[in-house]
């Protein structure tokens, strides 16, 4: 087989040596598995159980949603469902798919249904060829009871497996935090999409925007992924597998190095001290900031509660959710962000409230539509407050561009307060209040929103796609994302240079903050909490170690006088030369 190579971005460093998966088209992502001869029957298992479970959601919604005056319909439809659920073509031919091709249940789920959507398609009858779209509505709930329970072959797949697929939303790809993969590989993406975020919060090498990786790679074949260099190797032969498990190997003795660090306090060679926060995603991630140190979490990127489930989470679970990590910190700062749902992270069965948007990125996004649905936002904030009790959380709040928006959001903290003093819930009375600042527009007027607010947090991903009209997920524009560019270099250094002079903490919790080549340029800037994914925090902890912050402000305050690119540039490689 012909060797040869792919480039596109790489989003998480590191190497992975191992054999291709493709990710199918279906309906929702499904990724494919082999399964061991030995783990068939555990498999079918598995398929037996999410059906049963279907069953019951079935029968239980049939109960509470045909009642006397319920609307004759729904009683119909859920018929329907039942009917196609147990229909053998449904429940019994995965079956025989998962034994004959050894594949896991979703995979095998995915393929039978492409083939029922197929045979409908052929009725001529416009009502039963309508019937095609409840097969799928029926196979994506099993699809959801699968992938919610790890299954036998996704908790001990093969670790040496490398999913590549056209696309992945950011909902994808948080459900492989389950699954052991050694690598990703997409077509479409950009360096800070969500996608790209929570890839690299897995802690696998991952390339993006290779244009048609998932075209020209074949199942199973052997591949090298190394996303600190942008590269993917097809059918690599001996010598560059030999070449590339030996650079694994000194990567594998750096990161051995890098752990020494894990407790010690990252203070510059001229002593002062510098905050490294961890961003996480989910509750679990908490363990990941832990094992690295980090003496905060700058970032909960709450939304991600809402994404791959049934309807909207309980006040109580959202509690739950966020206890678990305050109380975890032990009296670390936990920032929580309130959910910043809308442009590529879209949450289905919101209904109409959030509609598609002419342009996403612009529409009714984080706190616009936090502020438009006060009711859910209101659940959120108390379920916060609640757990500010167990330790020190912060609630931070995305998408500030106006001081409007800033009271508002404080009327309905106030709100959430009073409503639990009256229902004698305990919560911290002087939980501070932060505002993210990601709109050039709060760059700009920052002073006036650091007046009603504790604390700031520079979104630079964000700050980066408005100030430059680069959407941040369409790798057709990510040669012009540029976090060099004069314009954000002002706004960055402006923002923090204004909380400096006003005595608010303010900190950079987007991907920049985990870029080494930029830690000094953000030192000298002003900057003294950084907040990033676990898996950068010994790195960044070592740069800041080795700075003398007297040697690198002159030189950034040269690269902030200049609007030329190739000075900026020319100074960078200074700082990092230092
Ligand atoms: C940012 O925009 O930089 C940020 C940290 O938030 P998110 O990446 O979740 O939009
Ligand atoms: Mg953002």
């Amino acid at each position: 087989m012909a060797s040869f190579a792919l480039h596109g971005i790489g989003v998480s460093g590191g190497i992975a040596i191992g054999r291709a998966q493709l990710v199918s088209h279906a309906t929702l992502e499904v990724a494919h598995y082999a399964i061991p001869a030995g783990k068939i029957e555990a498999e079918v298992d598995r398929f037996e159980m999410a059906l049963r479970e279907v069953q019951s959601e079935l029968e239980d919604l049939h109960a509470t949603m045909t009642g006397e005056d319920a609307p004759a319909e729904f009683g119909a439809f859920l018929d329907v469902h039942w009917m196609i659920l147990n229909d053998p073509t449904l429940s019994e031919a995965p079956k025989r798919i998962i034994a004959e091709q050894r594949c896991n249940a979703e995979w095998a789920l995915t393929q039978q249904m492409e083939v029922l959507v197929e045979q409908f398609e052929q009725i001529e009858d416009p009502y039963l060829r309508e019937r095609k779209s409840d097969v799928v509505q029926v196979v994506e709930r099993v699809l959801k009871r699968l992938l919610g329970k790890p299954g036998a072959i996704a908790a001990g797949s093969e670790p040496h497996t490398i999913l590549v697929a056209h696309d992945l939303s950011p909902a994808d790809v948080i459900q492989f935090k389950r699954h052991r993969f050694a690598a990703f590989l997409t077509d479409l993406g950009g360096v800070t999409s969500h996608t790209a975020i929570v890839a690299r919060s897995l802690n696998v090498p991952a390339v993006v925007a290779t244009h048609n990786a998932r075209q020209l790679i074949r199942e199973n074949e052997l591949l090298i992924v190394d996303g600190t260099h942008h590269v993917v190797i097809v059918n690599p032969d001996k010598s560059v597998l030999t070449e590339y498990r030996l650079k694994q190997g000194e990567l594998e003795i750096e990161r051995a190095k890098l752990k020494r660090l894990t407790t010690k306090p990252a203070d510059t060679i001229d002593g002062v001290r510098i905050e490294l926060h961890a961003n996480i995603e989910l509750p679990d991630d908490l363990e990941h900031a832990l094992e690295n140190g980090a003496s905060g979490i700058g970032l909960f990127r709450s939304e991600f509660l809402f994404l791959n489930r049934d309807g909207l989470p309980t006040e109580d679970e959202q509690f739950e959710a966020y206890r678990h990590v305050a109380a975890g910190m032990k009296g670390k700062p936990v920032t929580i962000r309130t959910f910043d749902l809308g442009a590529d992270k879209t949450k289905e069965g919101l209904g109409g409230l959030m509609r598609v948007a002419p342009n996403p990125a612009l529409g009714l996004r984080a706190v616009r539509f936090c502020l438009a649905e006060p009711r859910l936002f209101l659940t959120q904030l108390r379920a916060i407050l609640r757990a500010s009790h167990y330790g020190r959380v912060r609630i931070l709040i995305p998408m500030i561009a106006s001081v409007g928006e800033v009271d508002q959001t404080l009327l309905l903290i106030a709100q959430a307060k009073d409503t639990l003093r009256e229902q004698g819930v305990p919560f911290d009375a002087g939980v501070e209040v932060g505002g993210m600042i990601e709109i050039p527009a709060a760059a700009l007027a920052i002073g006036a929103l650091l007046a009603r607010l504790d604390f700031a947090s520079i979104g630079t991903n964000d700050l980066i796609q408005y100030t430059l009209a680069v959407d941040r997920s369409d790798d057709a524009v990510s040669h012009l994302y540029d976090p060099l560019h004069p314009a954000v270099l002002k706004l960055i250094g402006g923002s923090i240079a204004a909380a400096n002079k006003a005595g608010k903490p303010i900190a950079v919790c987007g991907e920049m903050a985990g870029e080494l080549l930029l830690t000094r340029l953000l030192l000298g800037m002003g900057l003294r909490n950084f907040s990033m994914h676990p898996a950068h925090l010994l790195g960044i902890k070592q740069r800041v170690l080795t700075t003398e912050l007297a040697a690198v402000v002159p030189i950034v305050d040269r690269m902030r006088r200049s609007d030329d690119p190739a000075r900026i540039n020319a100074q960078l490689d200074k700082l990092n030369a230092l």
